[in-house]
């Protein structure tokens, strides 16, 4: 429901959040729990519920492009940085608004746990 959703307050700024980007479809915020040193969140301002619900090819697309652009302005792409969306519940997904994870400022293993 998106009226309860965690992510739609922080879009409808209900919940107060350190965003670090913002454009007419998505914003970007840090992750309330850190997994590394820049650990920011990029959502689509609509409700979309996972990588599975969506039907809008460019919905995918513009929080790539705002990952890449925080990545630029959070110094790391140069040295490099991981995207991840988790879908569904063996992915670890808790929160159900469509979110795509940057991670940077550490070394990354492979293949992730
Ligand atoms: P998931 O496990 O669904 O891929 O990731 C959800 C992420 O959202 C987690 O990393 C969690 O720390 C983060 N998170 C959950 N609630 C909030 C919140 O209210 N504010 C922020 N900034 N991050 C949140
Ligand atoms: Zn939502």
């Amino acid at each position: 429901m998106a009226d309860q959703c965690v992510f739609c307050r922080i879009v409808r700024r209900e919940i107060v959040t350190n965003i670090l980007l913002e454009t007419e479809e998505c914003i970007a915020f840090r992750d309330t729990n850190p997994q590394a040193p820049v650990h920011v969140l990029v959502i689509p301002k609509e409700h979309v519920s996972s990588l599975d619900a969506v039907t809008d090819a460019a919905l995918v697309g513009r929080l790539g492009l705002v990952a890449a652009e925080v990545a630029r302005r959070t110094g790391v792409a140069e040295s490099g940085y991981r995207t991840v969306i988790n879908t569904n519940a063996a992915a670890g997904q808790t929160v159900f608004h469509i979110h795509l994870h940057l991670l940077g400022g550490r070394q990354f293993g492979w293949p992730p746990g």
